[in-house]
């Protein structure tokens, strides 16, 4: 996964670099994709038919689950949470002169679906303890230029969406989720991905549920429905053909071919239909990790993952953090011996090489840095055995600080 570092990852296995030494049949990976029961059987029957192409069926099999999931008034699917946040970008007309609101610790989709339509990213701090954006920080950022921000659930763990709620409500901004960790989790009761004027979804194979690539934009508002789904359609009214409202389709609007095929859908309504066993997969792992590492944890200074109590998460990673920089390269070292990946992430995106060019922090975004530098997360999908869970759990209380 680009943005994903290992420090000590052996080279790949290619003629110009040989191997610096064999790779482990046991060796425990980070993140496993999980295959659903019912996916074949779907991707078959979708090959059987004349309709492959998107919008059918599985589509809207696919879309009424996350629906219910998420309770979301409108669900459009994607080909990805990057196309759907630049569709969010297209239609609330972000382009240049704008500036846009991004956390400095977050995946680079949150600030190069902006970019792209020529919008600032203006970087702002993160809070400590959810790695999420900092209200304060963002509050101080504003500008008569910013029209909208956005958030980051990292580790499906809500930001403070009080203080940012009335944010955006205060100066009339669009208030944007990347939810691609969040699918399930909630904020006082409340579903992530909206929360604000839109969410977003992603199905890329490390998310908990996945088709491959893909995603999904999450709407309440039903002005800003009847816009997306023609930008989606290409600019066309494509689907309200589809439902008999118009007797042909035609160019309505500016847009793209964000729709993905019934392939991918297929796959997709496999995964979700078993959504509640795989969430309760991830946080039998989540709940092992935080249960078992507790003691080892205090003793060594590493703070691991918390929840705030006002909000479900998704046991999408479980992350530690070390007392330094070199601890935590130390440790990643430690559990590559054993045959143990876990990597790191994010490069701040305030400092890195297109985050100088298509942004600015006002401020340095020295808690982000420190996030990024001293995090590290455990292999975390849910067919993890015991085993295996045994062996991580070993390895990482055999290391000392
Ligand atoms: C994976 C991820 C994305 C990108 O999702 P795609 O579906 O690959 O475009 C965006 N934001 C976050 C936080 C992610 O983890």
């Amino acid at each position: 996964m680009s943005g994903s570092a290992t420090a000590t990852a052996a080279p790949r296995n290619h003629a110009a670099s040989p191997p610096l030494r064999e790779e482990r049949s046991d060796r425990i990976i980070f993140s496993r994709p999980y295959r659903a029961a019912a996916e074949l059987a779907n991707v078959t029957t979708v090959l059987g038919s004349d309709h492959c192409h998107g919008d059918g069926p599985f589509t809207a099999a696919a879309t009424a689950k996350l629906a219910e999931i998420t309770g979301a008034p409108h669900v459009l699917l994607t080909t990805s949470c990057t196309h759907a946040l630049e569709l969010g970008a297209l239609l609330l007309e972000l382009g240049p002169g704008d500036e846009v609101i991004v956390p400095s610790f977050a995946f680079t989709s949150a600030a190069t679906a902006f970019a792209v339509h020529g919008a600032t990213c203006v970087f702002v701090d993160i809070d400590e303890t959810t790695g999420n954006i900092d209200p304060a920080a963002a509050a101080a950022a504003i500008t008569e230029h910013t029209k909208a921000i956005v958030v980051m659930h990292y580790g499906g763990v809500a930001a403070d969406m009080a203080a940012l709620g009335d944010l955006a409500r205060g100066h009339g901004l669009a208030l944007i989720e990347d939810n691609a960790h969040g699918l399930g989790g909630t904020w006082r009761g409340k579903a992530l991905g909206t929360l604000g004027t839109l969410g977003t979804q992603s199905f890329h194979d490390t998310k908990n549920v996945h088709c491959g690539e893909g995603g999904a934009l999450l709407l309440a508002d039903d002005i800003l429905m009847g816009r997306a789904e023609i930008i989606r359609e290409k600019g066309t009214d494509r689907a309200r053909f589809l439902r008999g409202q118009v007797d042909k389709y035609s160019w309505q609007d500016i847009g793209s071919s964000y729709l993905p095929s019934e392939l991918n859908a297929a796959v997709l309504d496999a995964q979700l239909a078993e959504f509640q066993s795989i969430q309760r997969a991830r946080h039998r792992v989540w709940h092992t990790y935080a249960a078992e590492l507790a003691s080892w944890a205090a003793s060594q200074g590493v703070a691991p993952m918390t929840v705030p109590p006002d909000r479900r998460h998704t046991a999408h990673l479980f992350y530690l953090r070390l007392p330094s920089e070199d601890t935590r390269d130390a440790f990643i070292r430690h559990l590559a011996a054993r045959a143990i990946v876990a990597p790191f992430h994010y490069v701040p995106l305030d400092s890195s090489a297109a985050g100088l060019k298509y942004g600015r922090a006002p401020v340095p975004c020295t808690r982000s840095a420190r996030f990024a530098a001293t995090i590290v997360r455990l292999p975390l999908w849910p067919m993890l055995t015991r085993g295996q869970l045994d062996r991580v759990l070993t390895a990482v209380t055999e290391f000392r600080c």
